[in-house]
């Protein structure tokens, strides 16, 4: 049996795998993916990305499991929502199998570097806009790169779980409608200005961006509100990013026999009621927490605790229910695991 090395304490992020995959577009056609050391690109000041934000991302895991191999969670879902990233910002597509093929390839080249449950292997596929022209303001760039790097990564929670504190804004929205299903740089830095203000003016981690009083998402992940029975959050739009976590929680949650409601619209009075309730739990999904705790909301001034205030049970419940699918400890019923030897 293959054993990883230990969890990694570092700072989500700050630490690097040895081995990258990169590849080129130039003018309509791909070179050929090639893997090799982590080490800095040299771009022209007059780089399109640098300019014009052509870049989008994507942020997926392979997990070592009890067994000693390791597996990444979701790969083809991860690799479509990356060509549907490129399209929308007139980046080339890179075919799917290509993209998949590239972050394989990282994974083996980094198998030892999978560190042992809880931590395990960030990858982060990346596509750039490289042509040297601040000229083509108005054009897409004629040339990309793609690359894959890799980060070991700890416990997100080695801390302690503790239950968030989420400022609800329901004016702002967190990027504009056409780049709501976007994953890129540019949604993120529009996020900021208002997630900082509402981080020292009100003491919350988040904010939870619900303009017209409908419910979005917080800067980096999904809202869902959970209880007993049933998990409940906004149907997919392009208003935000669709979580692969969010799709995941919400089958497993069914196949564990608990109600799943996708709303059309998710009002905020709906969310304040469901927290007055004493069972409410609420949560915020993404690949890098996974499920984390809601404990309280703020709203026009006034803090309401969701529901005890505490962790929820049920949440704790369809987190490790997620996890143990991503250490192949339950059975991987749909087929999201894929084995890297
Ligand atoms: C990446 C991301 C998420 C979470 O998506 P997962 O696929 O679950 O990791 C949620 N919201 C935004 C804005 C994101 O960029």
């Amino acid at each position: 049996m293959t054993t990883g090395p230990q969890v990694p304490t570092a700072p989500f992020g700050t630490v690097f795998a040895g081995t990258m995959s990169v590849a080129r577009w130039n003018r309509g056609s791909w070179t050929e993916a090639a893997a090799g050391p982590v080490e800095p690109f040299s771009f022209h000041p007059a780089t399109h990305v640098l300019h014009y934000s052509s870049a989008c991302f994507e942020g997926l895991k392979a997990h070592r499991g009890a067994d000693g191999v390791v597996r990444i969670f979701r790969l083809d879902a991860h690799v479509a929502r990356m060509r549907r990233s490129a399209e929308i910002l007139m980046l080339p597509v890179p075919p799917a199998d290509m993209l998949a093929e590239m972050i394989i390839d990282v994974v083996r080249a980094n198998l030892d570097e999978v560190p042992e449950t809880p931590g395990s292997l960030y990858l982060r596929p990346t596509l750039i806009g490289v042509e040297e022209n601040i000229g083509a303001a108005a054009v897409p760039s004629s040339q990309a790169l793609l690359y894959v790097l890799a980060s070991p990564v700890g416990d997100y929670f080695a801390g302690g779980i503790r239950p968030l504190k989420i400022a609800i804004e329901t004016e702002m929205p967190r990027t504009t409608p056409q780049f709501g299903m976007v994953k890129s740089g540019a949604n993120y830095v529009m996020a900021l200005g208002p997630t900082m203000k509402a981080k020292s003016d009100l003491g919350v981690d988040q904010v939870l961006f619900a303009p017209g009083g409908v419910v979005q998402e917080t800067g980096a992940a999904n809202f869902v509100l959970i209880d007993p029975t049933k998990v409940v959050t906004p149907a997919l739009s392009d208003a935000f990013l669709h979580g692969v976590t969010r799709d995941s929680l919400l089958t497993i949650a069914s196949d564990l026999g608990l109600v799943v409601e996708e709303r059309e619209h998710l009002r905020v009075d709906e969310v304040l009621e469901w927290a007055a309730r004493p069972d409410a739990e609420a949560a915020l999904s993404g690949t890098a927490a996974v499920l984390a705790s809601v404990g309280s909301l703020v709203h026009k001034g006034e803090h309401l605790p969701v529901g005890t205030g505490e962790v929820g049970a049920t949440t704790l419940m369809l987190r490790s229910a997620l996890t143990e699918v991503h250490v192949a400890k339950r059975p991987d019923a749909h087929g999201w695991l894929t084995p890297v030897g």
